[in-house]
């Protein structure tokens, strides 16, 4: 169909786009493990989907994303429930979007890092979850997560005593589907990423969430080396005022040989994987 520049034109796009993201969700087989890495601009926001049905969602970028972005996501996907969900640390781009998403949705467990912060996101996010009754877990590094669907599901960060600064204390997920593994890293910083890697020894993962939106703060060639990812998705806002990616960090994944996906250029970026091997799909990227 040739298409003439105009409203028209992007209207069909957007409506082009949103009936893609459906298709891919949808696309993946009963035995697969679907991990969404969902374009919320200038955050993170990753839901995991498991081959039995079990949902896990990692953040829910600002208030403003989760309310226009990540709720009519999962209510595309069909969703009606989240087995758990995971605020890596108390920024308004992770925990922000919670808010509306655990306003609509019923939630099994919230799993956090526990660190003290005084906006009144946190605030109102936390009174939120009393007054639904939700469970709340505190993360720890060593602890073992129960996801039915996943092989396994380790707490790498953050460790007690904790480190300076909420991002190094970021909750980081390593989760393991057959032989394909995900590493979720929060925003954690070279510090957390060196801890990580001398206390104990980092597992390989194929697929990483790379660190703070691609920061030079993060990403070290010691924990990339330890990783070594063969992809590397950084979530991020187009045209951010942090000027994230930096350089470094793309040259040390480029070094690393680990295929670089962004969701400010691939918008919404989905993994599927049978437990052997997987795919990956940006939802612009499949577009003509
Ligand atoms: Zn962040």
């Amino acid at each position: 169909m040739f298409l003439r520049e105009g409203p028209k034109k992007h209207l069909y796009y957007l409506l082009l786009v949103v009936g893609l993201i459906c298709t891919l969700g949808q696309a993946a087989q009963a035995s697969d493990l679907v991990v969404h890495f969902i374009d919320v601009g200038q955050g993170d926001s990753i839901l995991i989907q498991t081959p039995t049905g079990a949902t896990v969602l990692v953040d829910a970028g600002d208030t403003k994303a989760g309310r226009q972005v990540v709720v009519p996501y999962l209510r595309k996907l069909g969703i009606q429930h989240l087995d758990m969900v995971v605020m890596t640390h108390p920024h308004f781009d992770h925990i922000g979007g919670l808010i509306p998403v655990i306003e609509a949705y019923s939630v099994g467990q919230v799993l956090a890092d526990g660190q003290i912060h005084t906006t009144r996101t946190y605030e109102d996010l936390l009174r939120l979850i009393l007054e639904k009754e939700i469970p709340f877990k505190l993360a720890r590094a060593g602890g073992e997560l129960t996801i039915s669907g996943l092989d396994e599901a380790l707490v790498l960060n953050p460790k007690e005593p904790l480190l300076k600064g909420l991002n190094n204390n970021s909750v980081v997920l390593w989760l393991r589907y057959g032989q394909v593994a995900f590493l979720l890293t929060g925003d954690i910083e070279a510090e957390a990423e060196e801890r990580m890697c001398t206390q104990g020894k980092l597992p390989q993962a194929e697929i990483l969430k790379v660190a703070h939106h691609g920061s030079s703060t993060s990403t070290t060639s010691t924990f990339l080396w330890a990783a070594s990812p063969k992809e590397a998705i950084i979530s991020l806002g187009a045209g951010n005022t942090y000027n994230h990616p930096h350089a470094e960090t793309l040259r040390s994944l480029d070094k690393a040989k680990a295929k670089v996906r962004r969701t400010d250029l691939a918008g919404t970026i989905i993994v599927i994987s049978d437990g052997l091997s997987y795919r990956v799909v940006g939802e612009r990227e499949t577009l003509p």
